[in-house]
């Protein structure tokens, strides 16, 4: 289990979470079409529109295979109402190891590879989760995406984006304010705009709102 506590960067992502606004005013809320309303996330996700085409690309490389990647950005609490918030500002594709259709791994080789393309490349940003695709299975964490997912993005601030790139769906999955994380119930994000206020978010299952909460 070497390689789980050393990924769990305990030390590089010890978090000091900036206050800044949330910049709500800059972006277009996504809520899914079937939602618990008793569901909090533990954050708000914004995701930026240059990182969403990036992921959308990366998601449609390859259609009969999962893909994916590592989300990384900053950790923000917002001014006003002191609740968390990130903002995922790019992504980075990984080399995943595949093993059969619907189970892919992390290789201690992408991971050594990623902490030091995030120390050299990144150097004020943290890694916030990851991203993979479910082709044709649609938007839901797996037993062994929970596992992944607990050992590997263990803070309340990770998340985990599922995609289902035949559908045009997907969703992020996050630990709720109790701590607990729902491997059938997903969560929306806020689209971050990057200069005109024109969305280009297309995935089916959400619906736009002004707040994710609402
Ligand atoms: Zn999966």
């Amino acid at each position: 289990m070497e390689l789980v506590s050393r990924i769990r960067i305990g030390e590089d992502n010890r978090q000091k979470f900036r206050r800044n606004r949330a910049p709500y005013h800059r972006a277009q809320g996504w809520s899914p079409l079937e939602k618990d309303g008793n569901a909090i996330p533990a954050v708000q996700v914004f995701l930026t529109q240059r990182t969403f085409v990036r992921i959308c690309a990366h998601a449609g490389s390859d259609l009969h295979n999962e893909v994916g990647g590592w989300l990384v950005g900053k950790t923000y609490l917002d001014r006003e109402t002191g609740t968390p918030f990130i903002v995922i500002n790019t992504m980075l594709p990984a080399e995943f190891t595949l093993q059969g259709s619907a189970f892919l791994t992390f290789t201690q080789d992408s991971l050594v590879s990623l902490h030091a393309t995030l120390a050299e490349d990144y150097p004020d940003m943290v890694l916030l989760g990851w991203f993979h695709t479910h082709p044709k299975m649609g938007v839901f964490f797996s037993e062994w995406d929970r596992w992944l997912h607990e050992n590997f993005f263990p803070e309340k601030w990770q998340v985990g984006l599922v995609i289902e790139p035949f559908s045009a769906s997907g969703g992020f999955f996050l630990q709720q304010t109790n701590g607990t994380l729902d491997t059938r119930r997903y969560f929306g994000f806020y689209e971050l705009y990057h200069r005109r206020k024109r969305s280009i978010v297309h995935w089916r299952n959400l619906t736009p709102v002004n707040h994710l909460l609402e």
